[in-house]
């Protein structure tokens, strides 16, 4: 089974987020991860490799320093990866990475893509299903278990009641939820290997992207404005000198939460 899994490269969570006032964009030059629910996309599509052989590789849209991320999903054990970076990408939006990852995923064969569920910045959890759209495969989201069976899924979809199972041919896009499996670290043999493991480097032109469909001149969406928020206002400490819980009941009424 070939199976192909996007990662994103996102800012740190401890990193200062700052957006650059002139692009509304988010200043990325901070210390920056692979997008922690992608880790458990790698993990999966890692799992359904040692259960079933085959291969998996990395794709990757995002500026040149994205290739530490790629890094850390090949140091996983993914074996190969595809990084598609070119400056005109920036300021894409959620249909203009979906476009550009898509046309990537078009360059080699597979019978399944494994995405997050969401990044940690954008957030919106659009690409999984623009890029099923555009590639004319079903979308399972929000997986909680996938189980291959042959060219057969099997999956648990989570709900608020609990889980859907369906069942669904390859080729597919799925993503799959926090808590799915445990990722695995990178072992330092992981880390060392990970140096030498293919990286295929693409930009718009080798691509032969559409310049109407990805970067800031293509996107549908446009920030008109952005702010920081309010700076978190101290809570109240109470010494409780027998007169807490008052103090917590005045409190709870003053919210109108009793
Ligand atoms: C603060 C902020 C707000 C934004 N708001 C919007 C908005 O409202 N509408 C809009 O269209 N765009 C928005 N964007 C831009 C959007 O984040 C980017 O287009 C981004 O590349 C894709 O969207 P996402 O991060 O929301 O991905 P999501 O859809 O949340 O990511 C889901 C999964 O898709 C995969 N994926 C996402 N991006 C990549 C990538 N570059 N390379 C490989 N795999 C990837 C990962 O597996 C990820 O887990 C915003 C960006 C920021 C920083």
């Amino acid at each position: 089974m070939k199976i192909a899994v996007c990662v994103k490269q996102v800012i740190d969570t401890e990193a200062v987020k700052k957006l650059d006032p002139a692009s509304w964009r988010l200043d990325r030059s901070v210390a920056c991860v692979l997008n922690p629910y992608d880790e458990y996309a790698v993990e999966e599509a890692l799992r359904i490799k040692e259960a079933h052989e085959g291969e998996v590789v990395a794709v990757c849209m995002g500026p040149e320093k994205a290739e530490e991320a790629v890094r850390k999903a090949l140091a996983m054990g993914v074996d190969s990866a595809v990084l598609v970076t070119d400056p005109a990408l920036a300021g894409s939006d959620a249909q203009g990475t979906a476009y550009v990852l898509a046309e990537a995923l078009r360059t080699f064969e597979w019978d399944l893509v494994l995405f997050g569920v969401r990044s940690t910045d954008g957030e919106t959890g659009c690409v999984p299903a623009a890029v099923a759209e555009q590639l004319g495969v079903p979308l399972l989201s929000t997986l909680a278990k996938v189980e291959v069976q042959g060219s057969t899924l099997t999956v648990h979809r989570e709900t608020e009641q609990g889980y859907v199972a369906y069942e669904c041919p390859a080729p597919a896009v799925l993503s799959v939820i926090k808590g799915i499996n445990e990722p695995r670290y990178p072992s330092m043999k992981g880390i060392m290997g990970a140096k030498k493991k293919p990286l295929d480097v693409k930009d718009a032109s080798s691509l032969n992207l559409d310049v109407s469909r990805f970067g800031q001149s293509g996107a549908k969406t446009r920030v008109l404005s952005g702010r920081s928020p309010e700076p978190r206002k101290a809570g109240v400490k109470i010494e409780d000198d027998g007169t807490g819980a008052q103090h917590i009941a005045d409190f709870l009424a003053s919210q109108k939460l009793m």
